[in-house]
This record gives structure tokens, C-alpha cells and sequence, in this order.
């Protein structure tokens, strides 16, 4: 007999392990209290338990329980991130790291954004009989989501992973969701020549050079529009937004220094190296006019964008079990690298994403009952039957 802890201490209880990941060092903590407590009820439940130190960051740890059938393969994996947000002091109504039940919520840092999930997977597995799963069923706990996906970027470290299915458990009030948009966030940095600003030919300003790559870019938006189209998406091109223009010192020099940030949302299916190769060739334009000038630097790694066949099995038998049509979204999950292990995957889970990275973070009580009975639904209907 299971000694796995009821529901709600579960849930107390990954709330209580603290796992702020934060670019941040101040911030930053080990999701090692989380990882202890998955590898310990996953055991209980009769589950293989693997954990790996990340290879960039050795005191953050990705977490795999596997069961499989003897003579089995492919299967479901149900995967989350440990990791959470740094809270805003003062914002918060309590204690961020303890569960409060009331008013109808149960409150806590990760009640929805999602360390809450793992505690509704365990739950709903507290009914099933593993001895009776046909196909592999997989947890995977990941770390650093909230950053710098590191933790989805290292699943190869498990070997032999090979799911035909994932579910990411990321709040969408239990909607499929089955696409979103990539994600790059890049700086354009242009380096002139100071002068005084009497003698134009005595410098290189960078604002001139800069305007000459914006002039570039705008004309990179229209090419994004013109060729490129998806509708499953509101904005159903990539896009390519100037957000932040910093350069010069004085009025009266010639500006040496300029530095922009742009943020891209690349549709599923192109490839980072298109992007960045359409980026490229119009900032190489403008070195061709300005030699070495202009530089590109990555501000975090990519996030490519992500699409699940509509057709697959998993998209339907979600959309049957919870009555919701799948849809995109406008943010970035782990999904692309999920998808890469070479399953469809979708993201659906339990608490609202309004919910996410908010000051007491909540999930209703009233979701628990028809998400337990949604995952328990999934999980008989793609490792039960074969
Ligand atoms: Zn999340």
C-alpha cells in the first residue's frame, strides 16, 4: 500500500520546497527540494527515478520517473517545470512558500505556475494500477524553465527517451493548447567614432549607422509579412519588434556608441538559422557601407517556435476529454524541445495563466475535481489501450 501523502499535503509540500530560478544569483536557488520530493513519490508509486545535474549548472537537476511495460515502447510523458518566479516582496497577501486554502483557491508560489501540477499527476496515478499500463508512462520534472530553458535543452541526457506522446502541464484552465510562436531576444550593437559635433566627417555616428539598420529591419517586417503566413495565429506572421534604443551622451558629439534591442516571435517550423540568416544579411548590407560596425549578440538562447500535428491522437482524445478545442498561445513553454524527443505534444494543465508570475498565485478548488478526472482520462486512454 502507497504511502504517497494525501492531495493537498502534496501540493503544501512542493509549495514549501523553495525553486526560484532568476538570472538574478540573488534570486537563483537549486530545485533540488522539489527534485527530493518527485524522486520520492514517484518511487513509491513503483516509478524507475533518474535525476541529472544539468551540464551548465550542476546544482540544478532535471528528474525522470519512468515505468514501462516489459516489451513496450512510446507511451505518454507527463512533464512540468520545478522551478518558479522570484515573488514580489511586499505584493504577496502571505507567505509565498506556504499553501493557503481559502475563499475557494489554494494559494502559493507555483499553485498554478506549475509546480501544482505534479501534484495533480501524482493524485491522479494514486487510482490507476501502473501493472495494468500497456505503454511506458513517463514524469519528467525539469529545471531553469523560467529563465533559460536549460533543463528542456538537456533531454537527450536521457537515453532512450521516446514517448509518442507529452502533455506540458502549464496553467491553460485544462484548454489544449497545441502551438505558440518561437522567441529570440537579440541586441544590435554599433560602434562609430566620436568627434566633435562641428565636424560631421571627423566621427561615425552610430545613430546614423543605427537608422540605417532600422531602415533594414522595417523592411525585414515586410518581408515577414508578405512571406510568411500561418492562421492559426491572430498575428499569423513572424514579427519583429524595436524595443529598447539607447546611444550618444552629449548633443554636441558625435555619437560612438548606439545599442537597440529587438524581440522576434518566429513562427513554428522556421528554422533558427533562416532567422538569424534573414537578420544577417541586411546587417551585413549595412557593414558593407559602415565596415565592422554593426554586431548582433544573442540576450538569451533561442526559443524556436512549436506546432503539434492537429491530427494526432493526443489532440483529439484532449479535446474529447475536456470539451475544449485546441488552440495556440501567445507565450513560450518547453514544448519544441519536448516535441524534439520526437512525441506530440501538446500543453494543458491545471490553473489559469493569469495566474502565472501574478502576486497570490491561485488555482480554484472547483478545477480540481475535472482536471483529476481529465489526466486520469488521458493517461487510460494512451497507455491502457493499445
Ligand atoms: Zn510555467
Amino acid at each position: 500500500m502507497s504511502q504517497l501523502p494525501q492531495f493537498l499535503s502534496l501540493y503544501r509540500q512542493l509549495i514549501a520546497a523553495p525553486s526560484v530560478s532568476a538570472l538574478d544569483p540573488h534570486w537563483d536557488t537549486s530545485n533540488k527540494a522539489v527534485i527530493d520530493l518527485l524522486a520520492d513519490w514517484c518511487a513509491q508509486l513503483g516509478f524507475t527515478v533518474t535525476v541529472n545535474p544539468l551540464s551548465t549548472q550542476p546544482n540544478k537537476y532535471n528528474l525522470l520517473a519512468s515505468y514501462v511495460p516489459a516489451g513496450s515502447s512510446g507511451g505518454l510523458l507527463l512533464a512540468g517545470h520545478t522551478d518558479t518566479v522570484p515573488w514580489d516582496e511586499g505584493r504577496w497577501s502571505r507567505d509565498p512558500f506556504t499553501l493557503h486554502e481559502g475563499d475557494g483557491k489554494i494559494y502559493g508560489l507555483g499553485a498554478a505556475d506549475m509546480k501544482g501540477f505534479f501534484a495533480f499527476v501524482l493524485e491522479a496515478l494514486r487510482d490507476i494500477d501502473l501493472k495494468q499500463l500497456k505503454k511506458p508512462l513517463y514524469i519528467l520534472a525539469t529545471a531553469d524553465e523560467e529563465t533559460t530553458m536549460a533543463g528542456a535543452r538537456e533531454l537527450t541526457a536521457f537515453a532512450g527517451l521516446k514517448p509518442d506522446f507529452a502533455v506540458i502541464g502549464e496553467p491553460t484552465s485544462m484548454t489544449p493548447v497545441s502551438s505558440h510562436k518561437g522567441h529570440l531576444t537579440e541586441a544590435i550593437r554599433v560602434t562609430g567614432r566620436s568627434g566633435h559635433s562641428s565636424n560631421p566627417a571627423a566621427g561615425i555616428n552610430a545613430i546614423e549607422v543605427m537608422h540605417e539598420v532600422i531602415t533594414r529591419l522595417r523592411e525585414l517586417q515586410r518581408h515577414f509579412q508578405k512571406t510568411y503566413h500561418n492562421a492559426n495565429f491572430a498575428v499569423p506572421y513572424p514579427t519583429l519588434n524595436f524595443g529598447n534604443i539607447h546611444g550618444g551622451d552629449a548633443a554636441n558629439r558625435i555619437c560612438a556608441c548606439c545599442e537597440m534591442h529587438i524581440d522576434l516571435r518566429p513562427l513554428p517550423g522556421m528554422a533558427m538559422t533562416e532567422l538569424y540568416g534573414l537578420i544577417d544579411e541586411r546587417l551585413a548590407e549595412v557593414n558593407a557601407i559602415y565596415p565592422n560596425s554593426v554586431c548582433l549578440a544573442h540576450m538569451h538562447e533561442p526559443i524556436p517556435g512549436y506546432q503539434c500535428d492537429p491530427e494526432a491522437d493526443i489532440v483529439r482524445v484532449a479535446e474529447q476529454l475536456t470539451g475544449n478545442n485546441a488552440e495556440p498561445a501567445n507565450y513560450c513553454t518547453e514544448a519544441p524541445f519536448v516535441q524534439a524527443l520526437g512525441c506530440n505534444t501538446i500543453i494543458m494543465g491545471p490553473g489559469s495563466i493569469a495566474q502565472a508570475h501574478q502576486p497570490d498565485e491561485y488555482i480554484q478548488v472547483s478545477e480540481v475535481k475535472p482536471a483529476l478526472a481529465q489526466l486520469q482520462g488521458l493517461i487510460r486512454s494512451l497507455c491502457l489501450t493499445i
